[in-house]
């Protein structure tokens, strides 16, 4: 389908997403509240809330902010937003929404692209007043506790204030713990050391039954598993424990520019087996007189004074230029700026790298296709990643591909881009691809059901065990919500 097909209203748009990410366009319809029963589900609300002082927000700002996320393209008003003090607070909005019949979802920072955090005529639970972190041991080693909503900048920094790191970043400060231990986390030292959710020693999390439980891989393992990269179906994590390693004074970042991608893919594939360097993404940026350039981001981890020679680091390389810079270790975790606000339906795949060259050659090659849009690759080691609800192609080697769309705020045909996403989902997983949570792409339960493969009969059980009035999470459409 043409980028140029007549836009939409936005709201109208809008509704048809949300249609069919709810699963409401294939499954069937359950009747949606009727205003005087929400208003008295928000009255009711209110008094619960009240009576125990909690912090709950119901006037038309919060909502609204609560209505909305990164991707701006779907738009659902909550009953009302609560900021916990505690997990407390959590249990009894999930044991009003069981009574109520409403649901509940968590928000990190929002940084979802399609509706993934918001839930129509329910409660959205604010999770940055839980931003709580301290330093810890667990099993006689360092660690850290940190409250779901604590952003990522914030722990590092705890971390690094001890000379230590968590073993993998996400590349913006800005996300929440919570956010990215419940979508997977992934960053620059993915290729060898998997998820952030490979690297979680134990969660408190409650339960869409409203129990509060601890669980890790000794402990409530099935509860553990079905929360890291499980999109808040079965729990709601309310802090995490986190293992740290020692952090490096310094990173020799080198940014090197390939012409063509199967040159660039060829070295990055060699670096994620020869471990030179620590950090490794590739990004492209567009070539002046069309086309693009293909970088390589390749951080090496040192401690001063032992500086790398770049000759060494740098030798066999075929790169076409490259900048270099030192940083310090701070320096480097804190590079991303924050975007502005907008509407961003950015789509993230996964490839097995025997099928990545065709099909990203294919992509380059259609502009329909790259549509506004910066694309990132990485090479990762499939066997880093671990957690069951993690799905990566079933290669040795599997490539992310990642369109980060941005359209200008003059474009209004956002349809466009979301089929186009579609379109190249459904194309990569016909080559065994995968797609990574956070994606603005629409799915059905029956997508879902694909997707999860062999682990959704565990992943169906854990939901009607953990949530069985599916009160938790309902953004991203993976079960129908019970008649409201
Ligand atoms: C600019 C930008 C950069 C990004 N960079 C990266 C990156 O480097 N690595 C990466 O992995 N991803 C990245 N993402 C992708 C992704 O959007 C985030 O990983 C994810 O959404 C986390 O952000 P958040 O904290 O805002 O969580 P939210 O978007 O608020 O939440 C994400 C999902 O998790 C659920 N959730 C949130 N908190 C909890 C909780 N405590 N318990 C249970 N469920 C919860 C929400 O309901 C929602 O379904 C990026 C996104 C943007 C916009």
């Amino acid at each position: 389908m043409s980028l140029m097909t007549t836009a939409i209203s936005r709201r109208e748009f809008g509704k048809r997403i949300a249609a069919l990410t709810s699963g409401a366009a294939f499954l069937p319809q359950v009747s949606s509240c009727s205003a005087p029963q929400s208003l008295s589900k928000r009255q009711a609300l209110l008094a619960e809330f009240r009576k125990a002082d909690a912090a709950l927000l119901a006037e038309d700002g919060a909502r609204q902010s609560a209505a909305e996320d990164f991707g701006g393209i779907i738009h659902r008003l909550p009953l009302a937003v609560i900021r916990p003090r505690s997990e407390s607070d959590i249990v009894k909005a999930i044991r009003f929404a069981k009574r109520h019949t409403v649901q509940v979802a968590m928000r990190g920072q929002g940084h979802s692209m399609l509706g993934q955090c918001q839930v129509e005529q329910g409660i959205v639970i604010d999770s940055s007043t839980l931003n709580s972190v301290r330093m810890v041991t667990y099993d006689d080693r360092p660690a850290i506790e940190a409250g779901a909503g604590a952003l990522w900048g914030a722990l590092l920094d705890a971390a690094y204030a001890e000379k230590l790191t968590p073993p993998v970043n996400v590349d913006p400060g800005y996300l929440s713990v919570g956010g990215t231990l419940s979508t997977g986390g992934f960053g620059g030292r993915t290729w060898d050391d998997g998820f952030q959710i490979d690297h979680v020693l134990q969660l408190q999390v409650v339960t869409g039954e409203g129990r509060v439980v601890t669980c890790s891989d000794r402990r409530n393992t099935d509860l553990f598993n079905s929360i890291l990269g499980g999109m808040g179906q079965t729990g709601l994590i309310v802090k995490a424990i986190i293992p740290l390693v020692a952090a490096p004074m310094h990173v020799r970042f080198f940014m090197l520019g390939y012409d063509d991608l199967p040159t660039a893919m060829a070295d990055m594939t060699a670096l994620s087996t020869n471990r030179r360097f620590k950090h490794l993404d590739g990004r492209s940026a567009v070539r002046e007189g069309g086309g693009f350039t293909y970088n390589l981001e390749a951080g090496y981890f040192y401690d001063a004074p032992s500086a790398p020679a770049d000759t060494e680091l740098l030798g066999g390389l075929k790169f076409a230029s490259k900048t270099v810079s030192t940083m310090t270790y701070e320096q480097y975790y804190r590079r991303e700026a924050p975007l502005k606000p907008g509407r961003y339906p950015w789509l993230y795949l996964c490839l097995p790298a025997s099928q990545f060259l065709q099909y990203a050659a294919d992509v380059f090659a259609n502009p329909e296709e790259h549509a506004l849009s910066v694309p990132r690759f990485s090479v990762w080691n499939r066997d880093r990643v671990k957690r069951p609800l993690a799905r990566l192609p079933n290669e040795d080697f599997v490539v992310r591909f990642q369109l980060s769309r941005m359209p200008p705020s003059t474009f209004t045909n956002m349809e466009s881009l979301l089929r186009s996403n579609r379109a190249l989902y459904e194309r990569a997983r016909d080559v065994g691809g995968t797609r990574l949570t956070t994606s603005a792409l629409p799915f059905s339960q029956a997508d879902w059901m694909d997707h999860y493969g062999p682990v959704w009969p565990w992943l169906s059980d854990m939901k009607k065990y953990f949530d069985p009035n599916r009160v938790l999470t309902p953004g991203p459409g993976m079960f129908p919500p019970m008649a409201l």
